[in-house]
């Protein structure tokens, strides 16, 4: 992405330039506030080909819809840059971002958009192959794996709820306990479904011409798969928000880790703001764009009311400048 020239100081800076970020800063620039994107240029789904799901824009590579986000935001004013930020101080009204690279701005207002981390399972051919045919979410590729042989990697509760969304594509579906206990209740839903299970733990894939093959067992067995199904531990991408007290907390699923906030994205520290999947790890393109918007046009509004009160009080300053109190008034008559 080509990155403009990195200010001094904003009325909103985001933080995360996924469609999270760039949703935020679209709705602030169209209403006439400076605004910059810093971004690190590395969305959850940048190895997938296509973005599904997305009305009107169902199949698109995720760079080019991010590129044409860059180019909507900048076509209102708004400015986006490429940079990774470590750290940031001050307070609302003042915080001051601070780049790796020693750049630094101020914003008025910060809109954090900075994504989470998939931790893979430590299963060897699973970082190589992510995105591709090592997936996650039947509703982002499902389709495209239709009627493929899937495997399951089972790594916690979850396993046997993937494994039944996943037998809606595909007639064959194994579940490989690997890590995880199935309880006797998942084990019979299973069975009714015709999913298969594997019982043992998977030592790695089988990757053959640069695709998944089969997945290998302990004892050196390889099961034919064509498609490798995991979980991810979901880590919110926050460590930069430490210095102003804010930290991620674990979900109550034990999928990951996210950023506490109101509906509009308000944190708990005044003034930061998130969206998208640093605190809603469900979230999807669509879910995390519509989050961006929400909390873009809630930060508006609160710049709008604090301009507004600080005129009110000045006008009130001024006022009781100009007019001479009751009391101040009967003294002058008094005196003459
Ligand atoms: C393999 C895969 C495929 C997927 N396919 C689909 C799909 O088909 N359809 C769908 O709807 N969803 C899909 N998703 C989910 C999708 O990726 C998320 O919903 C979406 O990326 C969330 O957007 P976001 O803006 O919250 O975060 P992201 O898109 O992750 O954007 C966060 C941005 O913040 C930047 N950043 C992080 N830290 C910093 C920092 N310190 N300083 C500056 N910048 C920083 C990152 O570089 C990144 O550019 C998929 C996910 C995966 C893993």
């Amino acid at each position: 992405m080509h990155s403009d020239d990195l200010g001094t100081s904003y009325d909103v800076i985001v933080i995360g330039g996924g469609a999270a970020g760039l949703n935020g800063a679209l709705m602030l620039a169209r209403s006439r506030r400076s605004v910059v994107v810093i971004d690190g240029g590395q969305p959850r789904n940048a190895p997938a080909e296509g973005v599904h799901g997305l009305l009107g824009h169902d199949g698109m590579p995720p760079a080019e819809l991010l590129e044409r986000g860059r180019a909507e935001v900048r076509s209102y004013g708004g400015a986006v840059v490429e940079g990774s930020v470590s750290a940031i101080s001050g307070a609302a009204g003042g915080f001051t971002v601070h780049l790796d690279d020693g750049r630094s701005a101020v914003g008025r207002r910060l809109l954090v958009t900075t994504g989470l981390v998939d931790e893979l399972p430590g299963v060897d051919g699973l970082a190589e192959r992510w995105g591709r045919d090592v997936i996650h979410c039947p509703y982002c590729h499902g389709w495209e794996v239709r009627d493929q042989a899937i495997g399951i990697l089972a790594t916690g509760p979850m396993a046997s709820h993937q494994a039944l969304l996943f037998r809606q594509l595909s007639l064959d579906v194994v579940v490989f306990t690997h890590t995880s206990e199935l309880s006797e209740h998942d084990r019979t839903r299973l069975l009714v479904r015709d999913v298969g299970i594997v019982d043992g733990e998977v030592t790695g894939l089988e990757i053959v011409d640069h695709r998944v093959g089969g997945m290998r067992l302990a004892d050196g067995t390889v099961v034919p798969r064509d498609v490798v199904v995991v979980q991810t531990r979901m880590a919110a991408r926050a460590g930069f928000l430490a210095d102003l007290g804010l930290a991620p907390i674990e979900h109550p699923m034990g999928v990951g880790s996210y950023v506490p906030a109101d509906p509009t994205g308000l944190t708990a520290v005044r003034g930061v703001y998130v969206a998208g999947n640093i605190t809603d790890l469900t979230a999807q393109v669509g879910a995390a764009a519509a989050a961006g918007a929400l909390a873009g046009a809630r930060i508006n509004a609160d710049l709008v009311e604090e301009e507004t009160d600080l005129l009110v009080a000045r006008r009130d300053a001024t006022l009781a400048i100009s007019v001479p109190t009751t009391d101040a008034a009967q003294a002058g008559v008094a005196a003459h």
